[in-house]
């Protein structure tokens, strides 16, 4: 292509929204045969919903909730800030509650929170978080957890003194068109892998929807990369499309990063391509306006 074919190609991405920073990114496109998809606010709209709470001791919700809202409120997680939300449904001065106090909050990346709310020990968080602070779960609640995660939803667990207390269960929805978009890039000969921190049963179910066979799952920051690599190595031209600080190392490391507008700034910094609109037709319409740059495909 030329200089020229090359101005036009990111000048037409720009009127779509797709930013692309600068012609190497643009060439390096049409070449890509693999697509690594974060799930949280990537593939799914990122606003987790709370759709029941499944309480497995003795206790109010009310009570539940202030306890679990007092931990919650120091975390900026999207998770966190839709249970806090949740929870002021439980208050009766709605608008700003005022929470207990909360002592000795530690932020678990991947795995929850934890804090000492009115002198007792709470744990908000995934599977591993009860695992590794030795927190017991019943068959009950694995029983519980099962369910919700083939309903795609995500169970997060929450102890009070070591005890299993209740079962937060979250919806976060695929975006509309996301399957469109998968099978599409599959007809251009696209590749798409979900790559996500939540647990593998969620995970399994959201990729399942979208019509996604290849899954990682429990994934930190440096798996995504290494993943990447891995696909790399494997002789792939891989894209990355994410919206998160965990993912920006997969970004980077990626042939394209592509960054969801609506994301963290640490991602579309990391990004060599920034869907403005957030659209994940987006990552079409830039892979087909690099196609038609560099093959001279009308
Ligand atoms: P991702 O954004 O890819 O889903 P994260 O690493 O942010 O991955 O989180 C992974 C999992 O850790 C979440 O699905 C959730 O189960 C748990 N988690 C993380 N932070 C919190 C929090 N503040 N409250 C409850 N659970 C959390
Ligand atoms: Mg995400």
């Amino acid at each position: 292509a030329t200089p020229t074919a090359v101005m036009v190609g990111t000048g037409v991405g720009a009127s779509l929204g797709v930013l692309i920073k600068g012609g190497q990114a643009l060439e390096r496109t049409h070449k890509v045969n693999c697509i690594v998809f974060d799930k949280t606010g990537t593939l799914t709209i990122g606003k987790p919903v709370i759709v029941s709470t499944r309480l497995l001791k003795d206790m109010r919700p009310r009570e539940f909730y202030e306890l679990v809202a007092a931990a919650e409120v120091n975390s900026e997680h999207p998770l966190a800030k839709a249970i806090v939300e949740y929870a002021k449904k439980f208050r009766r001065e709605e608008e700003n509650p005022v929470w207990p106090e909360a002592q000795n909050f530690e932020s678990i990346t991947g795995q929850g929170v934890r804090a000492v709310v009115q002198n007792k020990e709470v744990l908000v968080g995934n599977e591993r978080l009860m695992l590794e602070r030795n927190v017991a779960i019943s068959i009950d609640a694995e029983e519980i957890l099962a369910e919700t995660e083939a309903l795609a939803q995500t169970g997060i667990l929450v102890a009070i003194d070591k005890e299993l207390i209740g079962i937060i269960c979250i919806s976060d929805p695929l975006k509309p068109g996301a399957g469109e978009v998968i099978s599409i890039l599959k007809s251009m000969k696209v590749k798409s892998i979900v790559v996500t921190g939540d647990n593998w049963g969620t995970a399994k179910s959201i990729a399942k929807e979208v019509g996604i066979d290849t899954v990682i799952a429990e994934a930190k920051p440096e798996h995504k990369a290494e993943k990447v690599k891995e696909l790399q190595a494997e002789g792939n031209i891989v894209a990355m499309v994410g919206d998160g600080i965990n993912d920006s190392p997969a970004l980077v490391a990626a042939d394209v990063g592509m960054a969801i507008g609506a994301g963290t700034d640490i991602a579309i910094e990391a990004a060599d391509i920034v869907l403005m609109k957030s659209n994940l037709e987006d990552v079409i319409n830039a892979i087909d306006l690099s196609r038609t740059t560099f093959l001279r495909i009308r």
